[in-house]
């Protein structure tokens, strides 16, 4: 198996309150776990700090964004700069996630400026990729990863190739309880290291769709699987931290 280390990411989306995130922490702390995988979350825009405090006592997580401009700053009314990101020590930002891709439209050309801009940053990039139910009927699942990755990861310079992390989320299995099986995961996995820019193994590609504590040993136990990007199973810490210690386990 390639050496590796297992991310377990926390994708909150719009969703915790102030009581909601401090219950989260308690619950944490209190479980007093070692971790051996790298636990992250990416909480809303206007957490960040409060997340980023809480992670400095803490110690065990990093905190990351769920989208940035792909401008550093000016006249862009209710962006996020990765600017400002940098600027206030922010680990990570998630770009393309599909959320993004459908409903404000964000296309494969947009992405790839936001990556590079991020990467000026020196900010870990999270780049998400997967096709519909329609793309997979239709047999067009790795033209799609394709098109997405050879246009979303443009002129990526070698030097920030290190980088860069991708997320393969078949758009079918996100928030809906289905998961791709193990073994279709790692297909899509494999195609996608192959396809990257700077074709490396040492690049962290996650898993994205429905990962629930009960199913993502069998996906962890994949040689091209990395990791997760987790979204209603990262919300509760009971589940987070049962997600994190399957991974501590299978590293
Ligand atoms: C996601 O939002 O990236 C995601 C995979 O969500 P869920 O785990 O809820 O399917």
């Amino acid at each position: 198996m390639r050496k590796r280390e297992i991310h377990i990411v926390g994708n909150w989306k719009m969703n915790q309150t102030l009581h909601e995130i401090s219950q989260f922490f308690v619950e944490m702390t209190k479980m007093k776990m070692e971790l051996k995988c790298k636990a992250w979350i990416a909480p809303q825009a206007i957490h960040i700090p409060i997340l980023k405090e809480i992670a400095f006592t803490t110690g065990a997580i990093q905190i990351g964004a769920q989208n940035c401009c792909e401008h550093d700053s000016g006249a862009f009314t209710g962006e996020i700069s990765p600017l400002a990101l940098a600027d206030m020590g922010v680990e990570f930002v998630i770009i393309g996630h599909s959320e993004r891709r459908t409903i404000y439209k964000e296309d494969n050309e947009l992405l790839n400026k936001k990556v590079l801009k991020a990467l000026e940053h020196n900010l870990k990039v999270i780049y998400c990729v997967g096709e519909t139910l329609d793309e997979r009927e239709a047999n067009l699942t790795h033209d799609i990863l394709e098109k997405q990755l050879s246009v979303g990861l443009a002129n990526i310079p070698k030097q920030k190739a290190h980088l860069l992390m991708i997320a393969y989320e078949p758009v079918w299995a996100i928030g809906t309880g289905k998961t791709a099986s193990a073994e279709q995961a790692e297909e899509g996995h494999a195609f996608i290291r192959s396809h990257l820019p700077h074709s490396s193994d040492e690049t962290i590609i996650l898993y994205g769709g429905s990962v629930k504590p009960d199913n993502i040993e069998a996906l962890l136990r994949k040689a091209n699987i990395d990791g997760a990007l987790v979204g209603g199973a990262s919300l509760k810490a009971n589940d987070f931290r049962q997600l994190c210690t399957v991974a501590s386990i299978v590293m």
